[in-house]
């Protein structure tokens, strides 16, 4: 019978969260809801050291802005809680004393300065790599070298100790992952991992394995700096006797810098001016400020979007997709084994996509919103006509109101190098008379008609329209570029666009 597809995403409350775990996150949830299982999380706090206060809440309030929230978790939980590792602590002993019992495991009682003198006495030795294993095991204070009677004593009186697992001499240890193949690894490369620390918390290592097992994980997906973690992983679930319901493993390849060049980090964000969290994030012990996606305008469905194609394509050109379409289209088997690079310009362009594909009645709102911040009201429907003349000039939703503040505000300044380039006799005389024109014009002021009235003053003036369009532009704009100045002008209405030409030739004096 083939097991219900449950999944976990299983975040340390270290620090925000990097977009490489909201990457993991999204793929675990895309896998699952593919194949009809389930979305979890697990908070892994165990190393209490590292705790970070507000990294949960961080985390929660990532994936709810993604819509990719999980379905058991902590503030959800499914009847196979708790959700937290802290609050599961109690569990995990009896596994780490079970393999005592069954010799894949041991007690070590080695001090720190004894631990330390092993390394030194090592490295003097020229060993690369000096490590508790199963040649050194033999010559430290364990439960493998002491007496039984020392042993139990030592636990008596509370002595500290750890376990460690009993890593085999010589054992070829396999695992199929999903993205990368094959892995071997021969066991005399791993070493005698800690299970469980003197302060009866378990490591990583053991409760990671325990709760998987526990909750009924099926397929692991997870980052690939916990690739060289997989075969210990891989003998512990051997070790237990839980090979038949062992998970999948699916190593997610790394984030790179955009240039390639090693793993992407929160300083390269910083360097080259774009975001590596999801969400804003204050230090609360530096007071230290990172900025987030969502604070920069990215829509939630545009980087949900970007993310997914950083390590995944759906094998032909399609780009947009939304998360439905993506769960509908997402296999492990098209994700790459190679690191991806980050790219900001493409982050950028489906933001880009997004926004511009939104009813224009939705980006007003967002631009009206923006307007009253400043404490300017625009009518909603003036808001849809000024948004369809500015989105394709967009990234985010607050550059709708830069883009179109020109037309909210009647410039009170003049660009200076296009006034002194542009603006001449004949731009003046022209402008004269079209304000003019356009206090006698009856009729539907649009677009059209705007254009028809400024070519047939400029011909009877007998000035070249083309000559003098960007001093039009100034006079009515204040600036040298923008959108569709006859489109504006409709937005504007013939009166505003005769009161804005008068204040501009009274402010600008003829050069030339
Ligand atoms: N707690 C680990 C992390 O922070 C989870 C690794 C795993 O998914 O097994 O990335």
């Amino acid at each position: 019978m083939s097991r219900e597809v449950r999944v976990r995403f299983a975040p340390s409350p270290t620090g925000p969260l990097h977009i490489g775990g909201v990457r993991t996150a999204l793929y675990n949830y895309l896998f699952a809801k593919k194949m009809g299982g389930k979305f979890l999380l697990r908070i892994e706090d165990t190393d209490q050291g590292r705790f970070v206060p507000g990294a949960e809440d961080y985390i929660k309030e990532s994936l709810e802005w993604l819509g990719i929230a999980p379905e058991e978790s902590p503030w959800k939980p499914g009847n196979v809680g708790p959700y937290r590792q802290s609050e599961r602590k109690e569990m995990y002993k009896q596994y780490a004393l079970d393999l005592i019992e069954k010799g894949h495991a041991y007690y070590a009682f080695d001090t720190a300065e004894e631990l330390e003198a092993m390394r030194e006495r090592l490295t003097a030795a020229r060993v690369v790599q000096p490590q508790y294993n199963g040649i050194t095991r033999t010559q430290m204070k364990n439960s493998l070298t002491l007496p039984a009677e020392e042993v139990k004593a030592r636990l008596e009186s509370g002595d500290p100790y750890v376990i460690r697992v009993k890593i085999p001499l010589k054992e070829e240890v396999r695992l199929n992952d999903l993205i990368r193949g094959w892995v071997m690894v021969h066991s005399s490369t791993l070493d005698d991992k800690v299970l469980m620390k003197s302060d009866g918390m378990p490591t990583y290592h053991l409760a990671n394995i325990v709760d998987d097992h526990l909750m009924g994980i099926t397929h692991v997906i997870r980052g690939e700096e916990w690739l060289p973690s997989a075969p210990l992983h891989v003998l512990l679930y051997k070790f237990f006797g839980w090979e038949s319901t062992m998970p999948q493993f699916a190593h997610l390849p790394l984030l790179l810098k955009p240039d390639g060049n090693g793993k992407l980090s929160k300083r390269d964000g910083d360097k080259l001016g774009f975001p590596v969290f999801p969400l804003n994030w204050t230090d609360p012990v530096t007071g230290e400020n990172s900025p987030g996606f969502r604070e920069q305008g990215y829509l939630p469905d545009a980087f949900l979007n970007f993310l997914a194609f950083l390590g995944w394509n759906p094998g032909d050109d399609r780009e947009i997709f939304s998360l439905e379409e993506l769960v509908e289209a997402f296999t492990i088997d098209r994700i790459g084994k190679s690191g991806t690079k980050f790219d900001i310009a493409k982050a950028r362009w489906f933001n880009e996509q997004y926004l511009r594909s939104k009813p224009s009645e939705e980006l007003g709102n967002f631009l009206t919103a923006f307007a009253k911040a400043e404490g300017v009201d625009i009518p909603a429907e003036k808001a849809t006509a000024i948004v369809n003349l500015v989105k394709d000039r967009v990234t985010f939703p607050a550059e709708l109101w830069k883009e179109s503040r020109f037309i909210l505000i009647a410039p009170s300044e003049f660009d200076s190098e296009v006034a002194a380039k542009k603006w001449n006799t004949d731009a003046v005389n022209l402008l004269g008379s079209y304000a003019v024109a356009l206090d006698g014009f009856t009729g539907t002021f649009d677009a059209v008609s705007a254009k028809s009235l400024l070519e047939s003053t400029a011909e009877a003036e007998g000035i070249k329209l083309g000559k003098v369009m960007q001093a039009v532009r100034l006079a009515v704009t204040g600036m040298g570029g923008g959108p569709d100045l006859m489109e504006v002008f409709a937005i504007l209405g013939s009166q505003e666009v005769a009161k804005r030409i008068r204040f501009a030739l009274d402010q600008l004096p003829i050069v030339g």
